[in-house]
């Protein structure tokens, strides 16, 4: 399949946040965030063989803890799902980051889904599959990337209306980053203040985890691979 990069970093996100994790990012993706910070991924890459990418995990891993990223990895399902279950097979916990915009039903059960729903002012409202989440199960987390009270609306809505938080591990509510932030690490480059979201989520008795993405506070916003 075609890969960007493999590397080693701290888990950013989600539930797992902090935790060291070896990264599969592999190329290309068809949405087109406002506020994406992985363009990179969009074309270029190397081609490898699922036995090569089990070698480099295998090679970098020490805490047994994988994602599969992009751009968008279900673009690339036929070779995606051998890799998965492959390193599912080896012992490894196994998360894959997707969009939903692609059917998920066909991910190996064991899989940790972190779903990444659209918010209108990504410019990608409405690419969510909704019948992704009949796939979803338990263990699953499902994430909100938020730059205005409108997108924070629209995820909040959409938790109660479909019941998220009873079908998941984890509703996660993420500030978006200012896609040329460099040098601070600091929350200045939130296009949505974190404090804010955090008292509209009080006000509302959101059943969500407010997430800041901590590799933009480890390292400069701008640095790639971490
Ligand atoms: S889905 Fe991810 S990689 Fe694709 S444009 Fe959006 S943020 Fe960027």
């Amino acid at each position: 399949m075609q890969i960007t990069e493999i590397y080693k970093s701290i888990q950013g996100e989600s539930t797992h946040a902090g935790l060291p994790c070896v990264f599969v990012r592999l190329t290309g993706c068809n949405l087109r965030c406002s506020w994406c910070d992985s363009e990179y991924t969009f074309s270029g890459g190397h081609r490898m063989t699922v036995e090569e990418i089990v070698d480099e995990v295998e090679h970098l891993s020490v805490s047994g803890l994988v994602e599969i990223t992009g751009g968008e990895p279900m673009l690339q399902e036929r070779e995606v799902v051998p890799l998965m279950q492959r390193l599912l097979d080896d012992g490894y916990t196994v998360l894959l980051e997707t969009s939903g915009e692609r059917p998920l039903e066909r991910v190996p059960k064991g899989i940790v889904k972190i779903v990444d729903v659209k918010c209108p002012d990504s410019g990608e409202a409405d690419s969510f599959h909704m019948n992704n989440l009949d796939a979803l199960d338990s263990a699953d987390e499902v994430k909100f990337v938020l730059s205005t009270r409108a997108d924070y609306e629209f995820a909040r809505d959409f938790v109660a209306r479909h019941n998220l938080a009873g079908r998941v591990t984890a509703v996660l509510f993420s500030p978006a980053f200012r896609k040329d932030a460099v040098g601070s690490r600091d929350s200045s480059h939130c296009l949505l203040d974190p404090r804010e979201l955090a008292e509209w989520m009080l006000a509302d008795d959101v059943p969500a985890r407010l997430g800041l993405q901590l590799h933009k506070f480890i390292w400069d916003p701008a640095m790639k691979s971490v």
